[in-house]
């Protein structure tokens, strides 16, 4: 391995990813310089990999890490190197949401248990829980050797975080392993894991929290481990950090309701730019229209949408598909992200050090009403309104003066420190737009007794009226 380079590559570099999502097939034929060709007709400057977690692409020393079987084509040591030639950067795609059979039944301890107190085994392969020693002790022991085995780039966890469906979609609940119940216990003066994900239940409530500050933690000591063994390694999605790239997707699911959210691209793309400037926005366009028809690709037209929406908004361009370049049946939608790929390896000097010149600022976050945040985005985007996305968990760190009026879209869990932010901010001029129910819970989620911002001039604390479905103002 060569020396650490203290370098962030990141920044001031055009960002043009490609993950290829390899099956474990994949490896037994795979050719560095075909892969890397491939990637350079594409003019990508970034790759994502498959690397470690459920899987070890790379031959392994570790017990808990299982170790592929078809690692009959060129090594990963070779791909990379073969990528750092061409000057193509190369990500590891980790996955630490499951462990493979013989894994879990060295440690059934580890896995996520239902409320019923099931694990979940999908086709062999175990979930885990966050709060269980193999993603709080083990992982971070496969990511130091991944990471000074090979000569990554950067690193990507995939399906972090609290996992309560499998890849059919079903749903099993709050995970109630010994790990969670003693962690919470510790955390509310002995309480039990609540049953249901009831927004209304106090217990419930109890437990967004929790899961805030696990997630919190959990990030902290990651970014810790890894920069502790590789300072230059670009994160993925690490928002207590606040450096590397931001990962989102655009993707279509069967299930999910229509009409599809057409400014996908966009949204994803704004919050990351305008919340966490120093963060590359990287939100990749799904060559799939499910996981489960993962070899068809969508509309040409669809993925190229996407990319430009990304670029419209000041991201970099990520396209992801399963399998190779080489081996992707089909192939249709190539031409078009090559096109906008193209586009950006001949402009993409230009799309740098862009700052978003925004006079309005629409707030959103985790707990947000997506339907109303959708509906003052479509409303300012159609009529030509400069806008950025402030995300409530970062909207305190970063200037406003620049915003002439800051919308609320019936965002309920406001912090104190939000109001009193918000109420300084009308006092000084700003336009503050409060919509509906905007404050009415403080950030643990809790009802606010009082009105929730001054600047409202209401003196009587606010109720929904249901019982009506319009009412006008006469100004
Ligand atoms: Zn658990």
């Amino acid at each position: 391995m060569s020396e650490p380079n203290t370098n962030k590559w990141w920044i001031n570099r055009p960002w043009r990813e490609i993950q290829t999502n390899l099956r474990e097939i994949d490896m037994l034929d795979i050719n560095a310089e075909q892969f890397v060709a491939d990637l350079q007709q594409f003019k990508a400057n970034v790759v994502m990999i498959n690397a470690a977690g459920i899987i070890a692409s790379y031959p392994t020393k570790l017990p808990y890490h299982f170790q592929s079987p078809y690692l009959t084509g060129d090594s990963l040591k070779d791909i990379i190197a073969a990528c750092h030639k061409a000057d193509i950067k190369v990500i590891a795609r980790t996955d630490f949401s499951k462990v493979r059979r013989p894994v879990y039944e060295m440690h059934p301890e580890w896995a996520y248990l239902s409320p019923k107190g099931h694990i979940v085994d999908y086709n062999g392969d175990v979930h885990v829980c966050l709060n269980g020693d193999y993603q709080q002790q083990y992982a971070p022991e496969i990511i130091k050797e991944a990471i000074t085995e090979l000569d990554f780039d950067g690193i990507f966890f995939n399906m972090g975080g609290y996992q309560v469906k499998d890849y059919s979609y079903n749903y099993y609940g709050i995970c109630h392993c010994d790990s969670c119940k003693t962690k919470f216990a510790a955390m509310f003066d002995g309480s039990p894991l609540p049953k249901e994900e009831n927004p209304n239940d106090p217990l419930f409530k109890q437990y967004m929290v929790f899961k805030q500050r696990t997630l919190r933690d959990y990030a902290e000591k990651m970014y810790k481990v890894i920069l502790g063994v590789r300072p230059d390694i670009c994160i993925a999605n690490n928002f207590e950090l606040k450096e590397g790239f931001i990962r989102q997707e655009s993707n279509t699911a069967f299930d999910r309701p229509l009409p599809h959210w057409q400014y996908s691209a966009s949204d994803n793309t704004k919050w990351a730019v305008s919340s966490y400037p120093s963060m590359v926005s990287s939100n990749t366009t799904v060559d799939f229209p499910d996981y489960h028809h993962r070899h068809v690709a969508i509309s040409p037209f669809q993925q190229k949408l996407r990319l430009a929406q990304n670029l419209a908004n000041g991201g970099g361009l990520d396209y992801y598909l399963i399998g190779r370049l080489d081996n992707h049946e089909d192939k249709s939608g190539y031409e078009g992200i090559k096109e906008i790929f193209h586009y950006h390896a001949e402009q993409g000097e230009h799309y740098l050090n862009i700052t978003s010149h925004s006079t309005i600022a629409l707030l959103n976050g985790p707990s947000g009403n997506q339907a109303e945040f959708r509906g003052w985005f479509r409303f300012l985007t159609e009529n030509h309104y400069l806008f950025d996305t402030l995300m409530v968990q970062n909207a305190l760190n970063l200037p406003w003066d620049k915003y002439r009026a800051i919308i609320i879209p019936d965002y309920q869990p406001l912090s104190a420190e939000m109001t009193v932010a918000l109420d300084a901010y009308a006092a000084a001029g700003g336009t503050v737009i409060s919509v509906c129910r905007s404050g009415f819970q403080d950030e643990a989620y809790q009802p606010r007794k009082e009105v929730p911002l001054q600047c409202l001039g209401l003196d009587q604390v606010l109720t929904v009226r249901e019982d009506n479905r319009s009412a006008y103002f006469k100004i």
